[in-house]
């Protein structure tokens, strides 16, 4: 097999292109000992909980096996930080288990840019990892810090409901992506920025995290990560649809169906939370990329309505099983 033995190709890809935990302006020097040992030795932040979560990327199931591995890499690191956003967790340290076919430069040099690049720019370490033969799956596991965890469950009956930016880009873009459909150059644009490059919504989740209830990352589509949320309050919740936050991507592609891909589409990796009326005001001053759409209420179930009559979308988000 052509390319680098496994320990050199840990030590040329992954060992020494990332911040070590000395972060500007944040705790610093929290790993005692990084990539190299049987395990990595870490200092958590005094006084603070420590977040965690895992997720993996199968080729030809969570992404296309020819896509461009910087991309890849870029995509695989942002939905993990999401996670620690969601929970209004900052990040500290990341593992990596990853499955190749073979070690090919031509892979390895812009996914390990690609995770450098993120990793350095959102102030996360790479710890360690696992590296194996076999088809190619990127397994992430992400540890960050918190003082004011943002659980699903902790919101109550007649807090608002909100979410961060605007939904449907990435669920527009993927047929764009597919090369399925045909787009312009800012489609083609907004549709890669969409779905590759999502954006971790840390500081919405900083601002919200004194005053939220409950909050979530919107990964499968905004009505059934709501329901997660209505689910584990033990609530429901009541939508008005008529000033929805549709992405503009969404809008150009899907046309009439637009506000359907916004509520149903998945990848968007917006924040979606809950905020008690009694903060309402001092958040709104905060003057944050937020719209509220609507508010829990004791009865389970989600009720939308637009123009002021009842209305029911096709689906509610995407299952793997
Ligand atoms: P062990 O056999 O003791 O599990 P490994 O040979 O798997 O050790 O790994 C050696 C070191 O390299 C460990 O510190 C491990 O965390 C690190 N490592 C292995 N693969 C990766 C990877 N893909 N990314 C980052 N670190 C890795
Ligand atoms: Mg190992």
């Amino acid at each position: 097999m052509p390319g680098p033995g496994e320990f050199e190709l840990i030590r040329e890809y992954f060992g020494s292109r990332f911040n070590t935990g000395a972060r500007q302006g944040s705790d610093a020097h929290t790993v005692a000992l990084g990539i190299g040992d049987d395990c990595a030795l870490l200092n958590p932040p005094a006084g603070k909980v420590l977040a965690t979560s895992v997720d993996t990327l199968v080729a030809g199931v969570h992404f296309p096996a020819a896509e461009d591995p910087f991309r890849i890499a870029c995509r695989a690191l942002r939905v993990n930080l999401s996670d620690l956003a969601a929970m209004n967790a900052e990040p500290l340290w990341f593992t990596l288990a990853l499955t190749l076919r073979d070690s090919d430069p031509q892979w390895l040099e812009p996914f390990a840019r690609g995770l450098a690049q993120t990793a350095n720019q959102y102030g996360i370490t790479l710890v360690g990892g696992d590296t194996t033969k076999g088809p190619l799956s990127i397994t992430i596991q992400v540890t960050g810090a918190c003082e004011q965890p943002l659980r699903r469950d902790g919101a109550g009956a007649g807090d608002r409901v909100f979410v961060s930016n605007q939904l449907g880009a990435a669920a527009a873009a993927l047929p764009l992506i597919l090369r399925e459909v045909d787009g312009s150059v800012t489609q083609m644009e907004q549709a890669y920025a969409a779905y590759h490059f999502p954006e971790p919504q840390f500081a919405v989740a900083r601002a919200i995290g004194p005053y939220a209830s409950a909050a979530l990352d919107i990964s499968d589509g905004f009505l059934g990560d709501l329901g997660h949320i209505c689910e584990a309050s033990g609530l429901g919740a009541d939508l008005d649809l008529d000033n929805f936050p549709v992405a503009e991507l969404a809008r150009s592609m899907n046309g009439e169906t637009a506000l359907e891909t916004a509520l149903t589409g998945g990848d968007d990796y917006q924040l979606c939370f809950t905020l008690p009326e009694k903060h309402l005001q001092t958040v709104q001053k905060l003057q944050l990329p937020i719209t509220a759409v609507g508010r829990m209420r004791a009865a389970a179930g989600i009720q939308c309505s637009l123009d002021g009559k009842p209305w029911q979308p096709g689906a509610t988000g995407y299952r793997h099983f």
